[in-house]
């Protein structure tokens, strides 16, 4: 049992990297490579220097425990230990932290948050992008389509979602160039070629899968969370006016795949244990394979704001991850249920995340009514959609009693197309 009173790093009590959470990221500093870290209060504890002080000289008997778990630019040879290692592991440095007589109670071995490097926390192999809100997916039907028919006949039936793309996964504060496409406007005659104009973000979040399955094999809803390993913010950057124009009869491909951008600190699911919660009724009933009983949900506060170039942030969009109406379960075992295999490293991402009101609608498309109707920023900017030098910047956070446990923040500024 840690005893969070004993705790000898100072965390302030709105700090998202309370003893509770512990999450994982990569980091580097002017003289350290890039490196696994946990993220407490204001510092960043460095692993592999913890692991030379013998903290961790318990586990030498787990085989696949070496020290290049730790000096490593990804988290993937961490995670393929397995959750029982790695969840033991987090304790270890719970209890660590929480003993004033810890041998790694000295300065040397942390850094300061506001002085490393953060990095994507994985090598991400193969990524999908499900579309589980319910209230996006009937916004979006309505703005897209057809408001009488907002929802297609499958989508209460199965976890809808499209494959994307790997390559363009990047880590937070990393600016992108507003993508270029072919467009075509309802009024006019033929296709152009040329920067997007309806640039937009979409408030997601990932979960990065821990374990591997065999090819043929597949995952049942009731087993389904113990292939997940933690999760972080994502924003999957669209580019509406491409995605609208090329997405019959394929689905999302250049509109979406320019870039998406994850958060550097991978939460684990034992720190979110606490904030699981009950989703949305599911009123039409599902296949015996998607069934999932339980709280499946979890309660995570999310939030999105934009900051124009030399202005201050204007929060546009406050969400919650609870609002999902298809949980993670019955992803994974939608995903598997034809026997695609899973590997270590493989990202899932939620959708976007709108509740029932407009302020929690995450997307500008929501929010602006496909332009329709422009919304005015607390700062004054009006914004139908992004324009250049904007930065969106996403957290997320769950607050339950005193415990804090939250991810941070991705922020991503767009520069104009190259
Ligand atoms: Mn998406």
């Amino acid at each position: 049992m840690i005893e969070p009173k004993n705790c000898w790093i100072e965390v302030a009590k709105d700090s998202d990297f309370s003893i509770y959470n512990i999450p994982f990221g990569i980091f580097s500093t002017p003289t350290k490579s890039k490196r696994v870290g946990i993220a407490i209060g204001s510092q960043v504890l460095d692993l592999e220097a913890a692991y030379q002080s013998g903290i961790f000289d318990c586990f030498m008997d787990e085989k696949a425990f070496i020290v290049s778990v730790f000096r490593n630019s990804y988290l993937n040879n961490f995670i393929s230990l397995g959750k029982k290692i790695t969840s033991k592991l987090r304790i270890k440095i719970q209890e660590e932290l929480c003993d004033p007589d810890s041998k790694i109670n000295h300065p040397k071995f942390f850094e300061a948050l506001n002085d490393v490097q953060m990095h994507i926390p994985v090598q991400v192999g193969d990524y999908t992008d499900f579309y589980s809100s319910i209230e996006h997916a009937t916004n979006v039907g309505s703005l897209f389509r057809d408001p009488e028919n907002a929802l297609l006949p499958n989508w209460k039936h199965m976890p809808v979602a499209y494959h994307g793309r790997a390559s363009s996964i990047i880590g937070t504060e990393i600016p992108i160039h507003r993508p270029k496409g072919q467009t075509k406007a309802p009024t006019m005659d033929a296709p152009i070629f040329g920067p997007s104009k309806r640039l937009d973000f979409e408030l997601e979040m990932g979960y990065i899968i821990g374990s591997q399955t065999e090819l043929g094999h597949s995952v049942s809803s009731e087993e389904a969370e113990n292939y997940i390993f933690g999760k972080v913010i994502f924003n999957d950057w669209s580019a509406r006016d491409i995605q609208q124009w090329e997405y019959v009869p394929l689905g999302p491909f250049l509109g979406k795949n320019f870039a998406s951008s994850v958060s550097p600190w991978v939460v684990t699911m034992e720190a979110l244990e606490p904030f699981r919660t009950s989703g949305p009724n599911q009123d039409t009933a599902v296949l015996p394979h998607l069934k999932a009983v339980g709280l499946r949900n979890y309660d995570i506060a999310l939030e999105v704001s934009i900051q124009p170039q030399d202005s201050v942030e204007s929060t546009i969009c406050n969400s919650n991850f609870k609002f999902m109406y298809w949980n993670m379960a019955q992803q994974i075992a939608h995903h598997t249920s034809n026997g695609c295999n899973l590997n270590v490293g493989d990202l899932f991402a939620s959708g976007t995340i709108s509740g029932s009101t407009q302020e929690s609608y995450g997307s500008l498309l929501e929010i602006s009514k496909a332009g329709k109707t422009p919304h005015e920023l607390a700062s004054g900017h009006i914004r139908s959609f992004i324009e250049d030098y904007d930065t969106i910047r996403m957290r997320a956070y769950c607050i339950k009693g005193g415990l804090r446990v939250g991810f941070g923040s991705v922020s991503t500024q767009i520069l104009p197309a190259l």
